[in-house]
């Protein structure tokens, strides 16, 4: 029995549903059809309730998947910066394999595979170039800089070296065979030899030289380039109808533009701008530059060009700070040494100098909360960049923190970021940031003490060194850092305020 318990509303009468014995809730007999529909509205609030709550947890099942992958992504693989970039290398040769094979009607023949490998070695060596360009588009719209694609740029260029000796070795061998031989010895076969042979001098020199002499390999690796594009566009001289020399001009026309920005960058750096040269400890040197560099950040890179070491070649170097700009540099065997021996002979001297750059993607530190900066020797320069920057930027409401790790040999390395380590620790933040120096050497302050004191130790300096605790040791006398003497561990100078505060 249905029975009527209100007044109905606009979508039907509300009834009570009550068995006819008057026991309990049942349902007899057919629903009326406004229950039917409200039983559908329900279910279908019910599935999309569902629906919402699987999205939900989809989110988080996601989020924890993907950071599962970017760790495993960011995982270094020997000779690749991460196993995210191997497997663009993986995606980049199945390309490479399928589009050689795509569309090949006649597998027997080996012309179309030597064409089509041709078309190939073109198409690669855009994107070789377009890798190589350091004002690159990629910059702005992903984050790896020129020398983050620089792996990349090495791959797609063995790629290209590889595909165009098949292409011209099937060629000549299929011609050789045919008996063909004038067709072999055409102009444009033989500059074709030419540009295989500068393909291959431009990629042994850069599997080889580069490691022995990094001016001789960019001397051979440019020359080489300019070949390979006159001998292409010779090789391939016509836009109708095979378009190749398209590429070709586009290949020309990306480096030529790379080149005049990177120009007209150093013409401009160089008006009104000059560098003051100081030597450091331990083969140190220190440059600041008059003239500001436009959108400068510390832990950027700029290359530099000072004329007066060396009129042809520029260098670059991390930005330690940018007001004035800054640049801590280490002494090898080349531009740097020349640079050191010019500020030892005229420490404080002017010279005329530019800059081309900023250059380099660094992830915003300030969105972390906690940041750890780790360097050894003048590796610093990027994290006492950062540390400056990041420390520039905070204001009281920051609860960020830093970490910040250096080691260092000798104590004369300390001297060379004197300045950048007193920053730290008398700035107005300076209770953020967990300052940890580690010295893995002799405390020697010059060479020839080392050299007139040969019996003054391990040269290794681990087994058994002491820290200097006198209140005039050096490192205290060039950082006004004070030695704790609960230091935690032989050779770990540290201030950490966390710490501090709670002992
Ligand atoms: C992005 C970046 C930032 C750098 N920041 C600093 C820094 O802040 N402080 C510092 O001391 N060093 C830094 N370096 C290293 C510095 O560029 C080289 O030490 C310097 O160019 C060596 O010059 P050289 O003629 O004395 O070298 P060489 O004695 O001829 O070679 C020493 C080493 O430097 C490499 N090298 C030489 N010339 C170049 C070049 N033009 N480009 C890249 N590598 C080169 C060589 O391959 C070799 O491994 C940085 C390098 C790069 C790529």
């Amino acid at each position: 029995m249905f029975e009527r318990l209100a007044p109905g509303t606009a979508e039907g009468p509300l009834l009570s549903i009550r068995s006819a014995t008057g026991h309990g809730w049942g349902e007899h007999g057919p629903k009326p059809q406004w229950l039917l529909d409200r039983q559908k509205i329900h279910e279908a609030a019910i599935k999309r309730y569902a629906a919402s709550l699987s999205a939900l947890i989809a989110v988080f099942i996601i989020i924890h998947w993907i950071r599962v992958l970017r760790r495993s992504f960011t995982r270094d693989i020997p000779g690749l910066t991460s196993a995210g970039h191997a497997m663009l290398v993986v995606v980049y040769v199945t390309f490479n394999i399928a589009f050689t094979v795509y569309g090949i009607e006649d597998y027997s023949r080996p012309t179309t595979w030597s064409s089509r490998l041709g078309w190939m070695a073109t198409g690669n060596m855009v994107l070789v170039v377009f890798l190589a360009l350091k004002n690159t588009p990629l910059a702005l719209l992903t984050p790896y800089s020129y020398e983050q694609l620089n792996g990349l740029h090495q791959i797609a260029g063995y790629t290209t070296v590889i595909q165009s000796i098949a292409h011209g070795v099937i060629y000549v061998v299929y011609f050789a065979h045919a008996g063909r031989w004038e067709t072999i010895h055409e102009d444009i076969v033989i500059v074709a030899y030419v540009l295989l042979a500068a393909l291959f001098v431009s990629a042994m020199a850069g599997l080889i030289l580069k490691r022995f002499n990094y001016e001789s390999f960019y001397i051979v690796h440019v020359l080489c380039f300019i070949v390979i594009v006159i001998t292409l566009g010779l090789h391939r001289p016509k836009i109708d109808p095979d378009k190749v020399l398209i590429a070709t001009l586009l290949i020309a026309a990306l480096w030529v533009s790379d080149r005049l920005i990177r120009f007209g960058r150093h013409v401009y750096n160089a008006v009104n701008n000059s560098a003051t040269i100081y030597p450091l400890p331990d083969g140190g040197t220190r440059i600041a530059f008059k003239k500001p560099l436009p959108r400068a950040r510390p832990g950027k890179h700029c290359y530099v060009w000072l004329p007066q070491i060396r009129a042809f070649e520029t260098h670059p170097f991390t930005i330690v700070s940018d007001e004035p700009l800054e640049l801590i540099i280490n002494t090898y065997s080349g531009f740097t040494r020349d640079l050191h021996k010019f500020a030892v002979s005229k420490p404080g001297a002017m010279l005329k100098a530019s800059l081309e750059g900023p250059y380099g993607t660094i992830p915003d530190p300030m969105s972390y909360d906690k940041v750890v900066l780790v360097a050894g020797g003048a590796g610093a320069t990027f994290t006492f960049g950062l540390a400056a920057d990041m420390l520039r930027r905070m204001n009281e409401t920051s609860t960020q923190r830093i970490d910040f790790i250096w080691a260092v040999r000798k104590h004369d390395n300390l001297s060379w970021f004197t300045q950048h380590l007193n920053n730290i620790r008398t700035h107005v933040h300076a209770s953020k940031v967990a300052l940890k120096v580690h010295l893995t050497s002799m405390p020697v302050s010059s060479s020839t003490d080392r050299d007139s004191n040969p019996q003054s130790g391990d040269r290794s300096g681990k087994a058994g060194y002491s820290l200097p605790t006198s209140p005039t040791s050096p490192f205290e006398k060039e950082t006004g850092c004070p030695l704790s003497p609960s230091i935690p561990s032989p050779g770990i100078l540290r201030e950490d305020p966390e710490k501090d505060a709670n002992t």
